[in-house]
């Protein structure tokens, strides 16, 4: 489903890449052309993984497709200078979907090479945009989001939480922003001015920010495409603020959407329990029938998949296997040959690779996030 918050340009490409779904390559690194327009038009660079030391899986594997000044922050990796990386907790839903792995491997990344880690809860975007309390979003913050996110490798002793609605620092960079864009500018990005929408969109600009508040640095920001436009409207009111203020324009690294288990692209964090991060011990076996259920790539005959091999381009088994489920790049590559291959047949492959790399995936999640739980009295919000 493709939610209609979502700027214009935004909604006709994803409409247009329902249709037509993207070519891959076994390491997904083939862009399609409408990522390219989107590269195009919002003036990011194509991401090439060469571009920082060790890259991870997400970055090897082709899930980041986008850059906006990476080179600072390569830069400030290799000589070992003072650079921030960013990301914001929408407390609005109780789960998360899987696709938000992809943006916490990458703070992962970049605070394993050296970045002031900066984690904020979105409490008052969530209550304005959404009418869930300040109170509300903080405890769901407390009891799923922030665990999720120390369970999938986030260093909590070198992370800075902080709730939107206690740091004031933020607020007033927000009202600063708001002075550097016209109502034209607003609306042209954001589609109209609605008041919860002005909110959300200066509060973003002021977390965005924040950190150069304390030091002049370079930062980057993990996201989404849908954040696409966010990011430009930043970046100028960054460089409107630059005389001023010296601030660095913020870096953005772009992943791809992850497609629902039917194909679709995914635009809501709610759907399927495959989608989500959290599944009960007793629900685990919902992944094979989830699994079972997906989208593949099978032909309609057994002897044409056997003479053609399956059509893994279509296939979200092998999307959630590779950006996701299977670590091992040797373990992907035989799923990739053995399917094009016609070694296997769909089932075969669910049954090897899909079912039990997923479950694995899911157990050690539910393992990490109960120890990551009983370490969140630690946590102490900057204010
Ligand atoms: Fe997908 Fe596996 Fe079928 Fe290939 S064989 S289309 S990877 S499920």
């Amino acid at each position: 489903m493709i939610s209609k918050d979502l700027p214009k340009l935004i909604q006709k490409m994803l409409m247009f890449m329902t249709e037509k779904k993207p070519i891959i390559d076994p390491w997904g690194k083939e862009l399609v052309e409408d990522y390219n327009r989107l590269i195009k038009e919002f003036g990011m660079q194509p991401f090439d993984n060469n571009i920082f030391p060790e890259p991870n899986l997400q970055m090897r594997r082709g899930v980041n497709f986008g850059i906006q000044d990476g080179e600072q922050i390569a830069t400030a990796i290799q000589n070992k200078k003072p650079f921030y990386v960013l990301s914001g907790i929408m407390p609005s839903s109780e789960k998360i979907h899987l696709g938000t792995e992809t943006v916490i491997q990458n703070i992962r990344y970049f605070q394993d090479h050296g970045a002031k880690t900066y984690v904020l809860i979105a409490d008052v975007e969530s209550q304005a945009t959404r009418g869930v309390t300040l109170e509300e979003g903080r405890k769901r913050a407390l009891e799923f989001h922030i665990p999720a996110y120390i369970a999938l490798g986030l260093d909590i002793d070198k992370t800075n939480f902080y709730l939107q609605s206690e740091n004031k620092a933020v607020s007033n960079l927000a009202v600063i922003c708001s002075q550097k864009i016209t109502e034209n500018e607003f609306r042209a990005i954001y589609g109209s001015v609605h008041p919860a929408k002005v909110i959300s969109a200066f509060t973003q600009m002021g977390d965005i920010l924040y950190p150069q508040l304390s030091e002049k640095m370079p930062g980057i920001i993990p996201v989404g495409i849908d954040q696409a436009p966010h990011i430009r409207m930043v970046r100028d009111v960054a460089r409107r603020l630059k005389s001023e203020y010296g601030f660095f324009l913020p870096s953005a690294i772009y992943n791809k959407y992850t497609s629902a288990l039917d194909g679709s692209f995914k635009m809501s964090k709610s759907g399927e329990a495959i989608g989500k991060l959290e599944i009960p011990e007793k629900d685990l076996n919902l992944i094979e029938k989830k699994i079972n259920k997906a989208l593949t790539g099978g032909r309609p005959t057994r002897e044409e998949q056997r003479a053609k091999g399956g059509e893994i381009t279509k296939c979200v088994v092998y999307e959630y296997c590779k950006n996701h489920f299977i670590k091992d790049d040797k373990v992907l590559s035989l799923m990739f040959e053995e399917c094009v291959n016609g070694k296997n047949l769909c089932g075969e492959c669910k049954a090897k690779y899909g079912v039990p790399y997923a479950k694995n995936f899911y157990e050690e999640f539910n393992k990490n996030f109960a120890n990551a739980k009983k370490n969140i009295g630690k946590i102490k919000f900057v204010k």
